[in-house]
């Protein structure tokens, strides 16, 4: 439940590089139940995401859509065209979640201003921000008359991130992870496998199912069907305290986007 009191799926798929196969890709997700997908403008794959909304056969109004303004539309004034090129490339009526990408310094008060006019405009029914420091939160937070309801940045075992997630906790803001799967290297690292065997779960499933035990929304990405299915099967068990502590141990702030060395 965000701050505004609209509900978003815990588990969506992320679509990043999906490229030629995000259609496919988002249909099959949609048909195994899932009802979140992530998008960005950047991504250049919001109109495939549309079709297979508006294909899939599922009332709009189930199905959570996430995108996001892209850095260089942060400049000279571009930000109300960048959210209508989203409406317009998904063509779903409205996003349900709509983040500044990344914190581009100098801009994104300005920039939040505008997402918080088309927020009162119902043209977005959520309003967040992606790869925030605690710092770009407080910038913010001097100049915003909305707070950010979601707040989406690299978190998995390797990149906790613990203080960043218990400050958004404090002021209601609810943590997304991104690369939940570390793009695949936590896969094979031995505490995560040790902990699959023990619940006979894939490594996957334990990190996604530790992101959910810690309250943060989940958004794997895969193209193929199987992994789709196996990404969503995170409900049927329960990692213990011990667990979760261990794989909270395995933090080495390990990054692949940072967001205060961003080549904006
Ligand atoms: P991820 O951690 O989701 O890893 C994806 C990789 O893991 C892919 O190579 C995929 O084939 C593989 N994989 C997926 N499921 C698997 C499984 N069950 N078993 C084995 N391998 C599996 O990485 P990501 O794509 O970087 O992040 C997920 C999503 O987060 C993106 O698609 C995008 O929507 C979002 N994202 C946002 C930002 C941002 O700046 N806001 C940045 C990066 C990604």
């Amino acid at each position: 439940m965000l701050h505004n009191g609209i509900e978003m799926p815990v588990l969506g798929l992320g679509v990043y590089q999906a490229g030629a196969q995000t259609k496919e890709a988002v249909l099959t997700a949609l048909q195994a139940g899932y009802r979140h997908i992530d998008t960005a403008a950047f991504y250049g794959n919001e109109k495939e995401v549309g079709e297979a909304v508006r294909e899939s056969g599922i009332p709009r109004e189930e199905i959570f859509i996430t995108t996001k303004l892209w850095n260089s539309m942060q400049r000279e004034d571009r930000q109300q065209e960048a959210i209508e090129q989203s409406l317009e490339q998904l063509d779903l009526g409205y996003i349900d979640l709509y983040f500044i990408h990344w914190p581009v310094p100098g801009k994104f008060r300005q920039t939040w201003r505008i997402i918080e006019r088309a927020y009162e405009e119902k043209q977005i029914k959520a309003i967040g921000v992606s790869n925030f420091l605690q710092h770009h939160l407080e910038e913010l937070s001097v100049t915003a008359n909305i707070a950010p309801m979601v707040n989406q940045f690299e978190c998995h075992p390797y990149c906790a991130r613990k203080e960043l997630r218990d400050f958004c906790k404090q002021q209601e803001i609810v943590c997304e992870a991104w690369s939940p799967l570390g793009r695949g290297a936590l896969l094979e690292d031995t505490c995560v496998c040790q902990i699959a065997r023990e619940h006979q779960k894939t490594p996957a499933q334990i990190l996604l199912r530790w992101d959910i035990q810690n309250g943060i929304v989940t958004i794997p990405k895969s193209v193929h069907k199987e992994r789709i299915l196996e990404n969503m099967q995170l409900f049927d068990f329960t990692l213990t305290n011990e667990q979760m502590q261990q794989l909270e141990q395995l933090d080495r702030n390990e990054m692949h986007g940072d967001p205060d060395h961003f080549d904006f």
